[in-house]
């Protein structure tokens, strides 16, 4: 589903990413590690160019990704949550979920909105439809972001931190609805500081420092101390 292939990306002469390949079957779920700054964002963002590569190629779903007649092709396939939700405050929770649908696949706005209130049933927030995200807790936002991700029904999903602006209080509910999609056949790329989340929900761990892959496990291997000395040191620094 997801192809990368000597991928890099400069910012200057610093080098973000450098030679990373990475490929993720369908319906996998993979879980980006690393000490801040390692890449983590700029990898995910590759992938459906919300940041550009300029070395190596992306595929996704054999489309590769770069400017142009292509790059419809490539979002109409992902769906991306944000750490910090990035929903339109002036739109209702329910046309927030909405928008995307009418705007890019043509549906009409009661068919977009009917799709918008099962999706919110989804996530656990049909109640909050008519409010605006200013009035929800981060934790609320956050499952408005999700469902507004899947209203595309995308074959693939991207999460960026998708809890660290949350209050402790509000993680787990996130975390459940994302465990909730895990394995329902979408493929996830997931980038997240919970550990205990991680070792539950990833099929294989990838672990980032300096621009590069370092290592990709199992998380049983990543999590019991097989993985290489600077992942151990990782997982000292945050467990
Ligand atoms: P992570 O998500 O793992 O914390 P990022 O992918 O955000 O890391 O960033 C990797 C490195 O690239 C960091 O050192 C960051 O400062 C740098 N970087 C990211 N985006 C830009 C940018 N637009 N301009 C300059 N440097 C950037
Ligand atoms: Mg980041």
């Amino acid at each position: 589903m997801i192809r990368m292939r000597g991928v890099g990306r400069r910012f200057g002469t610093f080098e973000a990413l450098r030679n990373v390949d990475l490929d993720v079957a369908a319906g996998e779920v993979v879980v980006l590690l690393g000490p801040s700054g390692s890449g983590k964002s700029t990898l995910i963002r590759c992938i459906n160019h919300l940041e550009e590569y300029d070395s190596g190629d992306v595929f996704v779903g054999g489309v590769r990704v770069e400017r142009g007649p292509n790059l419809l092709k490539v979002r109409q396939q992902t769906g991306m949550v944000f750490q910090s939700f990035n929903l339109f405050p002036n739109h209702t929770v329910l046309d927030n979920v909405a928008l995307g649908p009418v705007r890019v696949k043509g549906l009409t706005w009661e068919a977009a909105r009917t799709k918008a209130r099962a999706l919110l049933d989804r996530v656990g927030i049909g109640s909050q439809a008519e409010k605006y995200p200013g009035q929800l807790s981060g934790g609320q936002q956050q499952r408005v972001g999700i469902a507004r991700a899947l209203a595309m029904e995308p074959r693939i999903l991207l999460f960026d931190e998708p809890t660290s602006a949350l209050d402790p209080e509000m993680v787990g509910e996130v975390l459940q609805v994302i465990r909730s999609l895990a394995h329902s056949g979408v493929t996830m790329v997931l980038v997240t500081h919970e550990m205990g989340f991680a070792r539950q929900v990833a099929d294989r761990i990838v672990f980032m420092e300096a621009g590069e892959i370092r290592e990709v496990s199992t998380p049983a291997a990543f999590f019991s101390g097989t993985a290489n000395e600077r992942a151990r040191a990782f997982l000292d620094a945050v467990l």
